[in-house]
């Protein structure tokens, strides 16, 4: 059976001492081994190194909401990835909508991204979703397809057994606006079946599949309890214990 993975990416939010709060807070309520459910915080690069201190030694694994591909030098402003392992980091979020559409991010360069980060020992995040223009168009499973092939591009079954699959519909993200139950997992279960077409049966089977987009309290035992959603990517409702525990509860309770 698929173990959940609760997310939290904490965007460009939180302040040395607030984050530090909230996952001292995570790591007093972290699910034990055999609840089934993984948690992972993202905060900013620069509470990488308080927050881990706060996490060690939990259950709470700490990851990086972006990485630079080469491995250091003249990059100003860049983080690389053995940078982010120094720190503690096991995971990372590659390819969130917003460096997407924000920072412009081609999946030519996420690709790369993501292959440095798996050699590197860094379990990836990679994240897909389309715009509400491309759903109303019928594009959805164009665009994911899309987003799959140019981020896998050359990564074998080996090295995409590091990679978590977030769903995340960009029109679902910070608006309040959740994909419904049936959305989501039409969406999921296509894109496993996408990953056994590249892949193997076998492999999709294993393969984490994340919700993102509006996940709160009250809606994620029903998103997480569709068949192919496998946890959640959460950004607002990760900001708080009180919000984000209840989410990682919603899993424990799926996973029980
Ligand atoms: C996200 O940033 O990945 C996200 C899903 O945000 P929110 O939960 O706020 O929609």
């Amino acid at each position: 059976m698929r173990r959940f993975l609760v997310a939290g990416n904490w965007k460009m939010n939180t302040t040395r001492a607030t984050g530090e709060d909230l996952a001292a807070a995570l790591a007093a309520n972290a699910p034990a081994a055999e609840d089934g459910v993984e948690v992972l915080v993202c905060p900013p690069y620069p509470y990488l190194v308080p927050i881990a201190d706060k996490t060690s030694g939990s259950a709470v694994s700490l990851g990086a909401q972006d990485v630079y591909f080469e491995a250091g030098g003249a990059f100003t402003g860049e983080v690389a990835v053995d940078m982010l392992k120094d720190v503690g980091c096991s995971h990372v979020i590659i390819g969130h909508s917003e460096r997407r559409h924000v920072m412009g991010e081609t999946d030519e360069t996420i690709n790369k991204k993501v292959k440095a980060a798996i050699a590197g020992g860094l379990t990836v995040v990679l994240c897909v979703g389309e715009l509400l223009s491309d759903r109303e168009a019928g594009n959805t499973e164009a665009i994911l397809d899309g987003q799959m092939a140019g981020g896998l591009a050359d990564i074998s079954e080996a090295e995409a057994a590091s990679i978590v699959i977030a769903y995340e519909p960009v029109w679902a993200i910070g608006t309040g606006v959740t994909a419904s139950p049936e959305q989501a997992e039409s969406a999921h279960e296509h894109l496993r079946k996408w990953v056994a077409s590249r892949y193997t049966d076998a492999f999709s089977e294993q393969i984490q599949i994340l919700y993102g987009g509006s996940v709160k309290p009250d809606n994620a035992e029903v998103l997480m309890g569709q068949p192919n959603v496998d946890g959640a990517l959460v950004g607002g409702a990760s900001l708080k214990a009180d919000l984000f525990i209840p989410i990682i509860d919603a899993a424990r309770k799926l996973s029980a």
